[in-house]
Formats: structure tokens, C-alpha cells, sequence
């Protein structure tokens, strides 16, 4: 039989929506040629491009004397096999991105270049269980497979691979075949692998945590999802883990992905005492060579736990047993630039393609959520109580109108924090606007300072004495008198660091520790201030967003939320949502010892039904009432969306740009799908270019996005196209 020519479809790292075809070349074994291998090949006048074989096939487009060789295969072993390729293809289809984009964020920064991975593997090798007992003749076809084998079974303890090619030289792709066949595995010295202990956990699981548990199990082998629903601290990561121990027991490894700022070296350590076992951290935390290891292990098998951050979602696991995402409604689970996947999104396809059980953890489920556990999609879990017994906290809104103010600090809320301080307790002052103050500006002739690159204002840093743009990160001197009229500018609107001044000087005996982006930028220092919260060392911590999630602080018994109108009235359909959550976290901070917590909530806006709601009968009941406004107004979850971006310097040209696609997929789709734009996003100027969206939205995602690559390509060719940067953004999560 004469077998045609071998054509490699290879995925570039580049922005053209496809696959590239090249020949093997005369070094290369046929048959070793496999989807997954990594090749090194020429493209357009660069001569060592890295690629990655998507898949084999006889046929090209291209006539195949046209068609280059490859230059040479860079490893010996697959770095994807099939089932996650086909996976990284249909995210590539699903989210119209270009497949070698894709298929390259799935790989570690350094195996994108083309060094070879040897130097991070593991150089020894041992028998699996099926390795230990197969019959080593009944491999008659290759004579050197055998014989290894038989080696390996009388040598009964790993060999190193430079040893066993002493005896029998030339033995690495031998190895490997077995190594295919599931007969030996890599190992290290004392290989961690063997040696999987589970530690008890301390406590006993109550009600909800034991019939949570038990449903998981129940189903452990069908590839269900489950909504956790419970408050922060009502026992979520001990449900996790009591289930995470019998999918570990049963040999198979656990994917858990946790939101940025979640992913403490404390939490980490909590799922280390419990499991003496090879644990993969995939975060930015780590080296790059680290990182490279780890994701091996993960995808030989070799770690049990995998836990990270967004990017994690892309690691291949060899034997998945279960899927956990916890805060499940975090934004941080959704790329917002380049390839802009949604995690969450990507780990449900993943489960159901793997046939794994996925467990969806939140306080504060997001709508899509919801509306899955609404149509029975999905299992839904409640922890009603909080795990150690502690209460929910208390509410009580501030009508902040016309009241004695130190800053941003109304007098009553001063009072409050005296006698939580004088009680020994901590407390914890919410404000998501860093600086010191939000506006410069005359008040004379009006003059404002603004970044021109943005048009919005500037901040003003204290502590660095500049304006900072916080939308390009610009930076200027700070001027005290206006450039126009020479009179001294006033400060308006207030950041944490004005709220760190108010309270130094009302407190001058209380520890305060300001806690944000601009504070915790050396790599310990969030660390070191969660465990000086947790000693008890600082008295008032004042922190953004980072602040508000996940942490356990059992001393704080007040949390104030230092405004709270911010978001009431934007235009972003998702904003109340998202209001709701942090609301939700924020105060889930309180009260988690066994003190009872109280809230106090500052506000200009007493009266709007969102504090009266989310107050009186709590998160779940506000989202049942959103979720019917969403119905009404026909706005996701009960239709898709898809945004297409676009930016330029000249405006004009960014919505000239939209107008075109709008009136092309209209063409294309008789009219089918709903378009609204250009629509200014919500930031419209940004580092000198002006932004304009068009929003689609359907309520039949299939053809929606059937059409869209059509549309793409004639994009694509449209003149415009190379003065305006563009994106489509599919499940978009802000309007920013
Ligand atoms: P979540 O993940 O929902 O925020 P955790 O699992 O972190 O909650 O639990 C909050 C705290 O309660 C932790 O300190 C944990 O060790 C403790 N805890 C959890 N379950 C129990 C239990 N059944 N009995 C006593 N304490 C518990
Ligand atoms: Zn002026
Ligand atoms: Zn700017």
C-alpha cells in the first residue's frame, strides 16, 4: 500500500483565522507524527516559527507542490491530545477567535517558543498498575518494548532514562510507545504519586454541608452541575473537599479555578493540610519554568489537584474526576482583552464534554446562574447557616443628606467605629475608589483637570503628590492653581487615602491600615497585612474591591460601606447585579467569629428599592425580581449577546466602522438579529482613542453565530478594518 502524502494542519500563533499546511520532512518517522506534537516550521519570512499539529489529513487547499516541509518536530510527546484540541477548536469556533491564538494561550509561556521540554520533565520511569501485571511478550510486534518492560518489571523500582539507555540504546521512543499504551509512567525519586494521604478534616459537616456532600456523591459519576449556594463562611471549601476526597481516592484529580484575588497562599495551604498529595498551582505568582512543571503534572497525571486562576480553565488534566469554580460570579473569570473567554463558561463545556461534575460555589450567583437553576439545569445546593455558628450580620442605612460629615465620613458612622473600637473589635471601612480625592478643579472659571488622552478626570494621589489617570494610567504633576485664572483649585470627591487622613486624625490611637492596589504592590505585602488583620494588630483597615472578597476576618464586627450610591444609576444593564454582589461580600466580611456583625450602609438614596430589597429579603429574592426585569426587556439571560469594539483616534472613523458591519450583517442576516450602535461605551475616550460598540443580541444563539464568521471575514477585508482596532466580544460582561 502506498500511503499518500501526510499533510499537517499546524495552528501559528497569529491573528489569521486558520490552520497552516506543511509536509513532514525527510528526518521525520511517519508514523510518530501525531495531533498535539509541536513543530517547528518557516512562515512568511520568519525562518523558526513554533507550531502546534491541530490534525493529519491527505488534503490541502493549497496545490501541495506549494506546499514547505516542516523544519523539525520539537518534542517526542504530544503536548495536547486530541479530546483537548477538539476542545480548543470548539472555543475557538464558539468565541471567533483565531484557532493558533487559542491554541497557544492553552500552552506555558515557554513552550510557546520553541525550547524543547525535556528539561522540565521528569527523567525517571516506572510501571503503572496495568504496566506491573501485563504480560511483556504478548508485545510481539516491537521486540524492544517487550524487553524494556521486562526490564522495568524485574528491576521492580523506577530506572532512570539515561541508565536504561546504556543497556538498550536508543530507547526513548520505545519508552514512549509504552508510555501510550498506559504501561510505565515518568516518576520521580520518591514519587508523590504513590503516596496519596487525606487528612480528616477538624470538623464535623452540619446539616446542609452533610446533604450537600452527599447529593455531589450521589452523582460523582454522572456529569451533572451543581449550584453551592451559601454565604462566605458558610463551610463552601469543606464541601469541596469532602468531595474532593473521594474523587481522589478513586485515583482521578480535581481542577479547582478561584478568582485572583482568591487564590491566597493560605487558601492554597488549607487544601494542602488536607491532602498530602502533588498539588499544580497554575497562577502568575509563579516562574516560568514552575509553572511549565506543573502544568506537566497536571496533564501526566501526576498532580492530583490542579488550583488557578482563569487560565487554568487550559489545562489538560490526563484523569479528571471534578470540576469546582468557586465565586463563581466573579468578573475576574472573564478575559477582558485579546481572547476574551469567560472561564466559568469554558469549565461547564469542559464538564460535559469530559462527562466530569462541575461545582459552581457562590454567596452571590450570578443571574445566568440562577436562570440555569431556575430551568433545572443545574442542582442547586443551599448552606443556609454559617458553618461555625456565627449570625448574618446587621443592616442599617445612613441617610448621609444634610448630615455633620468629617470627608467622606458622616459623624454617626464615626460614633459606631469608637464603640466598635472600644469593645476591642476591628473594623473594616469600604470605599472602591483609590486616591485621595476625584476631581481638581477651578472654582472660578470651571477649569477642570483632565487627562486629554481620556477626557476623564484626573485623581489626585496624595501620597505621591500627582494626578494619575486611572483609565490609561498617565500620570502628571500636581498643580495647585488653575492654568487659566491663577486662582487656588479645589478637591472634590473622595478616595481611600483621604479616608485614611479623616481617620488618623480622629483616631490617633488606632492602628489604620490602608489596603489597595496602590499599597499592596510589593509581591508579600497582602499577605502580611492579612495576617496582621488576623493577629489583630491593625484596629481599622479602609480597602477597595481586593478587600471585600473571600478573606475571614472573625474580629471585624463592623463593616461600613462608605458609599454605596456608586452604581445605583449606570447604564450598564449588569450594574445592579454586580452592585448586589459587592454589596453581598462586602458585608460577608462582618461577623464571621462568633461576635455578631453590623453593616452600616452611607447613602444619599435611602429610598432605592435596591437597598430595600437586597436589605429586607436578601440577595437571592433582588435576583428573582432582575431576573424578571431581564425577561421583560428580553437582555441575557434570556438572549444572547455578542459586542462588537472598535476604537480609532479619529471617532468618526470607529463609528463609520461600526455603521458599515451593522448594515453588512444585516445584509447577510435578512434583518434577523437585533443591532444596536455605535453606542459610546462607558468609557468612551481612552489612551487617545474614541470607543463605539455595536450589540447583537438574539435570542437563538445557534444562528447568531452562524453568521458571524461570514461577517468576520468581510471585516476583515474592509479598508476601514486597518485603521480602527477592533474585537468581537461574545458573552460580554461590561460595557466599559
Ligand atoms: P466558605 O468557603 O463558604 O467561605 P469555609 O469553608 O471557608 O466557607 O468555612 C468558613 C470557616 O468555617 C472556616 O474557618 C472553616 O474552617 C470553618 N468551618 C467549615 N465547616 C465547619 C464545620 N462543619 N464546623 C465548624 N467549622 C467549620
Ligand atoms: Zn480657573
Ligand atoms: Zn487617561
Amino acid at each position: 500500500m502506498i500511503a499518500q502524502p501526510l499533510i499537517l494542519h499546524v495552528a501559528i500563533a497569529t491573528p489569521l483565522r486558520r490552520l497552516f499546511d506543511y509536509l513532514p520532512n525527510d528526518a521525520t518517522i511517519l508514523n510518530t507524527l501525531k495531533p498535539g506534537l509541536r513543530v517547528s516550521v518557516s512562515f512568511g519570512r520568519r525562518k523558526d516559527v513554533t507550531g502546534v499539529v491541530v490534525s493529519i489529513s491527505n488534503q490541502s487547499d493549497c496545490p501541495k507542490n506549494k506546499l514547505k516541509k516542516i523544519n523539525h518536530v520539537i518534542d517526542d510527546h504530544l503536548l495536547f491530545s486530541q479530546k483537548h484540541l477538539n476542545l480548543l477548536k470548539w472555543a475557538s469556533n464558539y468565541y471567533h477567535y483565531p484557532i493558533g491564538e487559542v491554541v497557544f494561550s492553552a500552552l506555558p509561556l515557554t513552550l510557546r517558543k520553541n525550547n524543547s521540554i525535556t528539561k522540565y520533565e521528569e527523567k525517571n520511569w516506572r510501571l503503572t498498575e496495568k504496566g506491573i501485571a501485563f504480560e511483556a511478550t504478548l508485545i510481539k510486534r516491537a521486540p524492544k518494548q517487550s524487553q524494556l518492560l521486562n526490564y522495568l518489571q524485574q528491576r521492580k523500582s523506577p530506572a532512570n532514562e539515561a541508565e536504561i539507555d546504556t543497556i538498550y540504546s536508543r530507547s526513548k521512543p520505545s519508552l514512549l510507545s509504552l508510555e501510550e499504551k498506559g504501561l510505565i509512567t515518568r516518576s520521580t525519586e520518591n514519587d508523590p504519586d504513590s503516596v496519596i494521604k487525606i487528612n480528616p478534616s477538624p470538623f464535623k459537616l452540619n446539616k446542609d454541608q452533610k446533604s450537600a456532600t452527599n447529593e455531589i456523591l450521589n452523582s460523582i459519576d454522572n456529569a451533572s452541575i451543581f449550584l453551592l449556594d451559601g454565604l462566605t463562611g458558610s463551610g463552601k471549601t469543606e464541601v469541596y473537599m469532602t468531595a474532593m476526597e473521594s474523587v481522589i481516592t478513586a485515583g482521578k484529580q480535581c481542577l479547582i479555578l478561584l478568582p485572583e484575588i482568591g487564590l491566597t497562599p493560605q487558601q492554597i495551604q488549607r487544601f494542602k493540610d488536607r491532602f498530602e498529595v502533588n498539588i499544580a498551582i497554575q497562577h502568575s505568582g509563579l516562574s516560568d519554568t514552575e509553572r511549565t512543571q506543573h502544568w506537566l503534572a497536571a496533564k501526566s497525571g501526576k498532580a492530583k489537584i490542579i488550583i488557578g486562576t482563569r487560565s487554568a480553565v487550559w489545562t489538560e488534566l490526563a484523569n479528571p474526576g471534578l470540576y469546582i469554580i468557586d465565586e463563581e460570579h466573579d468578573l475576574s473569570y472573564k478575559q477582558q482583552d485579546g481572547f476574551r473567554y469567560s472561564a466559568r463558561d469554558m469549565l461547564i463545556t469542559r464538564a460535559s464534554r469530559d462527562k466530569v461534575p462541575v461545582i459552581l460555589g457562590s454567596a452571590t450567583p450570578s443571574l445566568e446562574t440562577l436562570y440555569n437553576v431556575k430551568k433545572e439545569r443545574y442542582k442547586h445546593l443551599i448552606l443556609s447557616t454559617r458553618a461555625a455558628n456565627a449570625k448574618p450580620p446587621k443592616y442599617r442605612l445612613l441617610d448621609i443628606r444634610g448630615k455633620k460629615m468629617h470627608g467622606p465620613i458622616s459623624q454617626s458612622l464615626v460614633d459606631e467605629i469608637a464603640k466598635h473600637l472600644n469593645n476591642k473589635n476591628q473594623v473594616l471601612l469600604f470605599l472602591n475608589r483609590r486616591g485621595y480625592a476625584v476631581h481638581l478643579f477651578c472654582h472660578s472659571c470651571g477649569w477642570k483637570a483632565e487627562c486629554t488622552r481620556c477626557e476623564l478626570p484626573y485623581t489626585y494621589h496624595k501620597n505621591i503628590n500627582r494626578l494619575v489617570c486611572h483609565h490609561c494610567g498617565v500620570t502628571k504633576r500636581h498643580i495647585e492653581q488653575c492654568p487659566d485664572c491663577n486662582e487656588p483649585l479645589l478637591l472634590m470627591g473622595h478616595g481611600t487615602e483621604r479616608i485614611e487622613e479623616v481617620l488618623t486624625t480622629l483616631f490617633p490611637q488606632a492602628t489604620i491600615s490602608r489596603i489597595d492596589r496602590d499599597t499592596t504592590r510589593k509581591k508579600n505585602a497582602m499577605h502580611d497585612y492579612l495576617e496582621k488583620i488576623q493577629s489583630g494588630e491593625i484596629d481599622i483597615m479602609i480597602g477597595t474591591q481586593m478587600l471585600a472578597k473571600g478573606h475571614h476576618f472573625p474580629n471585624v464586627t463592623l463593616t461600613g460601606i462608605v458609599d454605596a450610591d456608586r452604581g445605583l444609576f449606570s447604564t450598564d444593564f449588569r450594574a445592579s447585579e454586580r452592585l448586589a454582589q459587592l454589596f453581598m461580600q462586602v458585608s460577608g466580611r462582618t461577623g464571621r467569629g462568633t461576635k455578631e456583625g453590623t453593616v452600616i450602609v452611607q447613602t444619599y438614596n435611602p429610598e432605592h428599592p435596591l437597598f430595600e430589597q437586597l436589605i429586607k429579603h436578601g440577595y437571592n429574592y433582588f435576583c428573582k425580581s432582575l431576573l424578571q426585569d431581564r425577561k421583560h426587556s428580553l437582555l441575557p439571560p434570556y438572549s444572547y449577546m455578542v459586542f462588537l469594539r472598535a476604537e480609532a483616534h479619529n471617532a468618526n472613523d470607529a463609528k463609520r466602522f461600526i455603521n458599515d458591519a451593522t448594515m453588512q450583517l444585516n445584509q447577510l442576516t435578512n434583518n434577523k438579529l437585533l443591532l444596536f450602535g455605535p453606542i459610546p461605551a462607558l468609557i468612551e475616550k481612552r489612551s487617545g482613542r474614541y470607543r463605539y460598540q455595536l450589540i447583537i443580541q438574539s435570542q437563538n444563539r445557534k444562528s447568531m453565530h452562524a453568521q458571524l464568521d461570514n461577517w468576520l471575514e468581510k471585516l476583515e477585508k474592509s479598508k476601514l478594518s486597518k485603521k480602527v482596532r477592533w474585537s468581537l466580544d461574545v458573552d460580554p460582561q461590561d460595557m466599559a
